[in-house]
């Protein structure tokens, strides 16, 4: 048995304590190898846990890796956090909306920006619980912190023990991918590894990258006061979204003060006493900004260096671990799940993956599935917020398809209007001459949880016209679910059949 190497999180207050107690207990002893593992799952992100839970619950023995914390990124460094403080974000706007758009006092004074971290820390180690060490134990996986590598082509070893298996799954996850910009190491920078452990607002805040992390926290720290201020080299924010969803939310973070520099070609970067100052060209002139952080959000790259994918003949390549359709990578006893191998970086995705592994490794497919199958909605946490299920306008048409596009604008929806929240629309792009729907984008308020309606409706192979009957409660933002199914039935009502309905209704005068 050999004891686990501690880890800190900054700041290392009383929440941070609890976090790491749970996640990688200080003192933590391995156990002691089983002979050989059913099941040997490195990485303890969303991925490596639902895998881990599952195979055990199933009664396979299972080992869990991990080096540094349990719950991966999305409890520690990405969703939790990050969705604590957009929370944070919009009670402040809606709190400074208040005296102007609805007649409610109003405020003076900044807010606490120490306070919104403190309640982050508070939440995210009150969920950590749940992806514990302990909890894991109690579940039946051998629980192994430290860092893994394979040995062989069915071993790995951790912490100086060999772990031998059947079957083995990477879940290894993605880290900040940061570019090649001269000085930007020297002068520092922020990524998600670093940007929630901050206890002090920067006044000025530079985000490099205009994608969904770099989006959401510009326009979350631009509503807690920060001046700040968006390069990306693509001319438009969110790139994988529609491009009108995508405006919607520029014009949202502009409204907001976030300063958007879009089309910028990033010179360098250089530290000047306490300031970080970024070297830029936009629309053909020179600029220099003054920061007071730098937060890099240009990407993600998968971790598939210095675990020995070499010595098991495990492939990879610029997406990560290469896999087949049922996740299966070149070493038929190794599958891999989550952000090393996927090109959806999402929880639910690694999740949906994660149960597929399981399946296709454990019971040789027999209850499993394909990966390409997946209906993967995914949502983008601005205000409003942008979620997408199935094909892009766009990747309908590269596709090939021939496609019908209904589009309703939120302006046509009542509880929107109600509450000022109309700048957003819903798309569905249907098979031509069907209802059968390839894919939709919805730009709403709560968009993240209206998809679902959708992704539930492509899974099922529910058409347009079925969704058209369901009885939605007014006033709700979900109505316009309806409203696209009537607009869509009344471009089916062709002139003959509206000569018809004139001529039966003249019948009936
Ligand atoms: C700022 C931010 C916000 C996000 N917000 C959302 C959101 O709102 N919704 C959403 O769905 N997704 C969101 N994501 C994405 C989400 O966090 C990831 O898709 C998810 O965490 C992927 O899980 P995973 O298990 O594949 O990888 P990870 O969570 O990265 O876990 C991989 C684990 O493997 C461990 N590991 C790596 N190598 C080794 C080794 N050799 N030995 C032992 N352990 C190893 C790592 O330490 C890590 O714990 C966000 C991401 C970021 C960065």
């Amino acid at each position: 048995m050999t004891a686990a190497g501690d880890v800190r999180v900054e700041p290392f207050d009383e929440y941070n304590r609890v976090l790491v107690a749970q996640v990688h207990p200080p003192g933590w002893v391995n156990p002691v190898p089983a002979g050989r593992y059913h099941l040997v799952v490195l990485g303890a992100g969303t991925a490596g846990l639902v895998t881990a839970s599952i195979a055990a619950g199933l009664g396979a023995r299972v080992a869990l890796i991990e080096r540094h914390l349990m719950g991966g990124d999305c409890l520690t460094v990405g969703c939790v956090p990050s969705k604590a403080l957009i929370a944070a974000a919009r009670s402040w706007q809606s709190a400074a909306e208040s005296s102007r758009t609805f007649g409610g006092p109003a405020i003076s004074g900044k807010g606490d920006f120490a306070q919104v971290m403190g309640r982050m820390r508070r939440l995210r180690a009150g969920l950590s619980r749940i992806d514990g060490a302990s909890r894991y134990r109690d579940l039946g996986v051998d629980v192994f912190l430290g860092e893994g590598h394979f040995i062989a082509a069915d071993t790995l070893e951790v912490g100086g023990q060999q772990l031998r298996f059947r079957r083995a799954v990477i879940a290894t996850g993605a880290r900040a991918a940061v570019p090649p910009i001269s000085g930007l190491a020297e002068a520092g920078y922020l990524t998600n590894e670093s940007v929630f452990s901050l206890t002090e607002l920067p006044p000025r805040l530079v985000v490099l990258g205009a994608g969904p992390i770099g989006c959401e926290l510009a326009q979350a720290f631009a509503r807690f006061g920060s001046a700040v201020t968006l390069l990306d080299q693509a001319d438009r924010v969110l790139p994988r979204d529609d491009p009108d969803a995508a405006a919607v939310v520029a014009r949202a973070m502009e409204s907001d003060g976030v300063r958007l520099g879009l089309g910028a070609t990033i010179a360098r970067v250089e530290r000047r006493g306490r300031e970080q100052i970024v070297h830029f060209t936009l629309e053909g002139r020179a600029e220099e900004l003054a920061a007071d952080q730098v937060l890099v959000a240009t990407g993600r790259a998968p971790n598939v260096e210095g675990f020995g994918l070499e010595v098991a003949g495990v492939t990879h390549g610029a997406q990560g671990v290469t896999v087949d359709d049922r996740l299966r990578t070149s070493n038929r006893r190794i599958y891999a799940a989550g952000d090393v191998c996927s090109t959806y970086q999402f929880t639910h995705a690694a999740d949906a993956a994660a149960r597929l592994v399981v399946a296709n490794a454990l019971f040789f497919g027999i209850t499993g599935g394909r990966v390409t199958r997946l209906v993967i909605p995914w949502t983008t946490y601005t205000t409003p917020e942008v979620a997408q299920v199935g094909l892009t306008e766009l990747e309908a048409r590269a596709a090939g398809r021939q496609i019908q596009t209904i589009t309703v604008p939120m302006a046509e929806v009542d509880r929107a209007v109600l509450e000022e929240s109309t700048s957003g629309f819903l798309r569905i792009h249907l098979e031509a001459g069907t209802d059968h729907i390839l894919g939709a984008t919805l730009v709403a308020e709560h968009a993240g949880d209206m998809i679902g309606e959708i992704a539930l409706a492509m899974t099922a192979g529910i058409g347009l016209a079925r969704i058209g009957s369901t009885i939605h409660p007014y006033p709700t933002q979900s109505e316009v679910f309806r409203k696209a199914a009537d607009a869509w039935r009344r471009t089916k009502l062709t002139p003959t059949a509206r000569r018809a309905f004139q001529a039966f209704f003249r019948l009936l005068e």
